[in-house]
């Protein structure tokens, strides 16, 4: 039996034929989500609410990403006020049970792709989720080396919604993907599938060259493979084909 996801003429009789076809990621192979944000900027909620609703789905962790100060619209982080929030969560870290709150932001991805916020910030953090929000018309190339500069940033992460479309209103920016999972790869960086069901970013086709990219690697343990099996709650990566081991939100 052939998943409805995987029915797309693109090898899976053939796999099924060899007992090869993947082993989808399920709702309940999730351990967490690496990617939210509180009411300190565009989220609606505070951090203790986040991380007790996170709890009660089951989720071992939730991480705090709220935007860094050039997202103006969203209220965003400067140093000072990302610095007080990572005091923040270590004191409800002291005080929670059975969950951890991961202290991360959103930071964006300059034009010139540094990143929003310095080094001596982003490195109190767990971890980086990096996006872009402004200048998504450059051409391929120019785009392409943006975010390949934001990636030698030591501190560079996790890339968020790594084309930027929206569903039904913007459409992708234009990026060499296969050069940036490259770039991934050597890097031990994650590239996201925003689970957001406007985004649903990488879809199915980056997902699956994600996979693709990443089963390169295996020798290599990254951080693809400790974040296994996280938030990505969408069908984008059962529609790619991306197995179980290799999501991450
Ligand atoms: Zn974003």
């Amino acid at each position: 039996m052939i998943p409805a996801e995987l029915r797309e003429d693109r090898g899976e009789i053939d796999a099924a034929r060899r007992g090869k076809l993947p082993k989808l990621v399920r709702l309940e192979d999730l351990r967490g989500d690496l990617h939210c944000h509180s009411r300190a900027t565009d989220g609606r909620d505070t951090i203790e609410a986040m991380a007790k609703a996170a709890a009660a789905r089951g989720y071992e962790y939730v991480s705090i990403n709220d935007h860094s100060r050039h997202v103006t619209v969203a209220h965003g982080l400067d140093r000072k006020r990302l610095l007080a929030q990572v005091r923040a969560i270590d004191r409800l870290n002291a005080r929670l049970d059975g969950i951890t709150v991961l202290k991360s932001v959103e930071v964006d991805i300059l034009e010139d792709g540094r990143l929003d916020l310095p080094d001596g910030v982003l490195k109190e953090l767990d971890f980086t989720v990096c996006a872009i929000h402004y200048g998504f018309g450059y051409s391929r190339a120019r785009q392409t080396a943006r975010i390949l500069r934001a990636m030698d940033n030591p501190y560079f992460s996790i890339l968020a919604h790594p084309t930027g479309r929206l569903i039904n209103a913007r459409e992708a920016y234009d990026i060499d993907l296969e050069r940036v999972l490259e770039a991934a790869r050597e890097r031990g960086q994650v590239l996201e599938l925003n689970a957001q069901p406007d985004r649903l970013d990488l879809d199915d086709r980056g997902c699956r060259l994600a996979k693709e990219w990443a089963s390169r690697s295996r020798s290599r343990p990254t951080r693809t493979e400790r974040l296994t099996s996280i938030s990505c709650a969408s069908a984008s990566t059962r529609h790619g084909a991306a197995g179980s081991n290799r999501a991450t939100s």
